[in-house]
């Protein structure tokens, strides 16, 4: 007989076909009435497979007593209340390390497409715009100063991909890190105030929110990015909006927001913003590595082995 697994929302469809076929997979997210269908299956439900960003809730773990493990899609974990978890026993795991090198594929892409302004200068062309005149100028990457909130693993793999950009890299943390030869600052505003592109890659939650607030982008100045690939509540939204509108600082690349899937409207007006629908991992390789390691711990927890990846 399948064991029965409480799937809270979809996950990449590599890992939706692997569930399907090994568990008898009772799908949350689909329930007209998600309290009632969890009261419905809870007397079986050990195990339970959410993502990153749709988490879960105390009052979701309530709803599932016999709950022991949460295995969750994605390497950020804000979205599901960690406390609470670690108050009922229930371990949680999450996806790290796989998806490194494609969210800082995408960092870079917001990091070239917004300072080159190539998405800027993709739509002059096809307003007919070129024969009127050349494109503005834009500002330049290479040998510049790169700061970093937040030097993990997505962190080193953005530093890394700066050594063929002769640029130099500073970054933020909680602590300095004393195996890397990257120049440490013990706040975000003195790091803002040295970078020309600041990106930020800590992780969300409370102790993280507003990170960047209204003092950091004054410090950044005119002639500064900022790239967000980490999550929306990092970053002062509405402080932001008007940096980008009074030209207080150069532009900004964002893969996240506050309150996803909708973007501020004002955004939309701007042409010193790049904007990307939350897809920092979103490449069919990683986005299936992904689901594989969310299966692998799912597995593992069934066979009585160690999990690969607990939080
Ligand atoms: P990680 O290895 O845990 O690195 C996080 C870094 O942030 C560490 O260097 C840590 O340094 C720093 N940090 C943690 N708490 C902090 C705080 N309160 N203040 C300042 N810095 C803090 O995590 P990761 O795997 O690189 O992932 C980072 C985040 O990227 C995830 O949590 C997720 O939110 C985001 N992400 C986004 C996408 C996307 O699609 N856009 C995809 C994957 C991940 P210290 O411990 O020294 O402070």
């Amino acid at each position: 007989m399948k064991h029965e697994i409480a799937l809270i929302s979809p996950i990449h469809a590599t890992g939706m076909a692997e569930l399907n076929d090994k568990y008898c997979v009772h799908r949350v997210w689909e329930a007209p009435d998600p309290k009632a269908f969890m009261a419905s299956i809870a007397d079986r439900i050990e195990v339970a497979v959410t993502s990153g960003l749709r988490g879960m809730k105390a009052w979701e773990m309530d709803a599932l007593p016999r709950l022991k493990l949460l295995a969750s899609f994605g390497v950020g974990y804000d979205g599901i209340d960690i406390a609470a978890a670690k108050q009922r026993g229930i371990i949680v795991t999450n996806t790290p390390d796989v998806l490194n090198e494609c969210v800082a594929d995408t960092t870079w892409t917001l990091i070239l497409s917004t300072v080159r302004r190539t998405v800027f200068n993709d739509r002059f062309v096809r307003a007919g715009r070129w024969p009127t005149g050349p494109a503005p100028l834009s500002d330049k990457v290479w040998g510049e100063n790169l700061g970093i909130i937040g030097l993990g693993r997505i962190g080193r793999a953005i530093a890394r991909r700066s050594t063929g950009f002769g640029m130099q890299v500073g970054y933020y943390g909680r602590k300095e890190q004393k195996d890397v030869p990257f120049q440490y600052f013990p706040d975000p505003v003195a790091l803002a105030a040295w970078a020309k592109i600041l990106v930020v890659a800590c992780p969300g939650g409370k102790e993280t929110e507003k990170i960047v607030n209204e003092k950091v982008l004054h410090a950044m100045g005119r002639d500064a990015y900022l790239v967000n690939i980490s999550r929306g509540s990092t970053v002062d939204e509405p402080a932001l909006i008007s940096a980008l509108q009074s030209g207080a600082i150069g532009g900004a690349g964002l893969d996240v927001f506050v309150d996803e899937p909708r973007v501020p409207e004002e955004l939309f007006q701007l042409d010193n913003v790049v904007l990307q629908p939350h897809v920092g991992s979103g490449t069919h390789a990683t986005r299936a590595a992904m689901a594989s390691l969310v299966t692998d711990n799912v597995a593992a927890w069934f066979a009585g082995k160690p999990l690969p990846s607990p939080v």
